[in-house]
């Protein structure tokens, strides 16, 4: 474990009524140098700076003129999150805890697996979805993320990684929050990592996961992206899946499917459910072939978790062999399942577990 506190803030004497330059998408960036009269095509010269040569000022953009850095400087300040921590697990695995400008902790985390470096990341301060087994939700959700706030995270980790000439070559909007509670945001943010003069981060390497808000599926399905969906399922039936998700009772697994119907035939994709294995929960025999009767009909893999205890819910992980045993009705069942790997497993590495012990210090 390594304690290394290290201020992101650029100016912390700047007035926080500025916009962070990490909000403006690309699109909206040539919007701006219109406005100002200026040609496009500095837009670009601009976005190699931020996220190619990644650098920390607008003093450092030394191909621009004087009068367009100043312009830059006096609409625009940089990085909204100060590193509070990092810790390094034995796997490389790495979780950060951010302070926000208005003193808001969040946390990312960077997994290393052997395709590349992904990184999860947060999509509020706080969560309102309340699911029965989860960190984040121990304390409501007190407002979004900002679109730089998520893009800082990236940026971040990814200046820790140009130490070793390594990139983030993947992102999981799985981190505390709900993103398609957070859905402008979200897209905005996702649409300058993705984007060719941004990081460049492939949509196939992008993944948001929801919890089942099923209006903004129907809207993502609208909307066409390349990027991977994931939904949390974690229960075979309404039955077990409103006592464990009360987003269930406001959209019940009849609405949930037919959204993700909808959504895999218009994008013509697969998706992908997660089911966190909760022992003498949802993980009987019995689960597991009526999760393979749910999910015959669809396009889809299921991604079985195994559970990262958290103290105060009482819930308890399966062992091996009991995952192996779901594992085989699925299989059996002819439904594409893996079992996720555990990451980080000694640094509190569940969501929203380092934030939780930073905030009960008392040090928020
Ligand atoms: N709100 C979104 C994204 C954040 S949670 C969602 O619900 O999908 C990302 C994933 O981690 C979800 O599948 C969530 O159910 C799961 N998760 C939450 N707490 C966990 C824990 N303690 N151990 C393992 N997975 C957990």
């Amino acid at each position: 474990m390594e304690k290394n506190p290290v201020s992101l803030l650029e100016h912390p004497e700047q007035s926080l009524r500025k916009k962070s330059i990490y909000d403006m998408t690309y699109e909206q960036m040539e919007d701006w140098a219109v406005s100002k009269g200026w040609k496009k095509f500095r837009i670009q010269q601009i976005y190699n700076w931020l996220y190619k040569s990644r650098v920390d000022s607008f003093e450092e953009m030394t191909n621009l003129s004087k009068e367009t850095r100043k312009a830059l400087s006096e609409e625009f300040e940089f990085t909204p999150l100060e590193l509070v921590r990092q810790q390094i697990a034995k796997d490389g695995t790495r979780k950060f805890l951010f302070r926000t400008e208005d003193g808001a902790l969040l946390e990312s985390v960077m997994m290393v697996f052997d395709y590349g470096n992904s990184v999860c990341v947060s999509s509020q301060v706080g969560c309102n979805m309340g699911c029965a087994f989860c960190a984040s939700g121990l304390t409501k959700k007190s407002r979004n993320l900002k679109a730089s706030e998520m893009v800082a995270q990236v940026m971040a980790i990814q200046k820790e990684l140009d130490r070793s000439n390594e990139r983030v070559s993947h992102i999981v909007v799985m981190g505390t929050g709900e993103p398609f509670d957070n859905y402008e945001n979200v897209m905005n943010f996702l649409k300058t990592v993705n984007h060719d003069r941004g990081l460049a981060i492939g949509s196939r390497h992008i993944t948001i996961s929801t919890c089942g808000v099923v209006p903004k599926i129907y809207e993502f399905a609208d909307g066409h992206y390349q990027y991977n969906l994931a939904v949390s399922l974690h229960a075979p039936n309404n039955r077990l899946r409103d006592s464990l998700m009360p987003i269930n009772k406001a959209y019940p697994l009849e609405e949930l499917m037919k959204a993700i119907d909808y959504y895999t035939k218009e994008n013509n994709r697969r998706l992908t459910f997660e089911y966190i294995l909760l022992n003498g929960v949802n993980n009987s025999v019995e689960d597991a072939k009526e999760l393979a009767r749910l999910l015959r009909p669809y396009n889809c893999y299921v991604n079985l978790i195994p559970y990262n205890s958290v103290d105060e819910h009482g819930f308890r992980p399966v062992n091996r062999e009991e995952a192996m045993k779901f594992y085989d009705v699925l299989k059996k069942e002819k439904i594409a399942v893996t079992i996720r790997k555990e990451h980080g497993s000694d640094i509190d590495a569940a969501c929203g577990q380092l934030r939780i012990k930073e905030i009960r210090k008392g040090r928020k």
